[in-house]
C-alpha cells in the first residue's frame, strides 16, 4: 500500500516532508522536504539520490520546481501521525543529511 503524506519533520531544518511509506518495502518510498530540498528514499533496497526523488515528486505532483510544490504544500494541513519520518536517521551525520539538500530542485535538473 502506497500513501502519500505530508508530515513528520525534516532530519535538515525540521519543517514537515513529503513522505511515501511502502510496506511492502521494495518499492519506491522517500522523506522530501520541499522547504530546504532534503530528500532521502530508497527504490527496490537501493539508495536514491536526491536529484531522481525530486524528479519523481516533482513529476507526480506537476509542478517545475520546489517554489511551485511549496506553493502546493502551503495548502496542506501537516499530519505526523503516519511517520516521523519513513527513512531511519538515527546516528546519521547532520553533514551527510545536509548533502542530500537540493535546495534549487527542478525538473530541469532531474
Ligand atoms: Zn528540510
Amino acid at each position: 500500500m502506497d500513501i502519500e503524506t505530508y508530515g513528520g519533520r525534516c532530519p535538515c531544518c525540521e519543517k514537515p516532508m513529503l513522505q511515501k511509506g511502502d510496506d511492502s518495502t521494495h518499492g519506491f518510498h522517500f522523506d522530501a522536504c520541499p522547504h530546504c530540498g532534503f530528500a532521502c528514499g530508497e527504490s527496490n533496497n537501493e539508495t536514491m539520490d536526491a536529484a531522481p526523488i525530486w524528479g519523481a515528486v516533482l513529476d507526480h505532483h506537476g509542478v517545475a520546481d520546489l517554489p511551485a510544490l511549496r506553493a502546493y504544500v502551503a495548502s496542506l494541513e501537516p499530519d505526523d501521525t503516519f511517520w516521523p519520518s519513513v527513512m531511519d536517521y538515527a546516528g546519521k551525520d547532520r553533514d551527510a543529511l545536509k548533502a542530500r539538500c537540493l535546495p534549487h530542485a527542478s525538473l530541469a535538473e532531474a
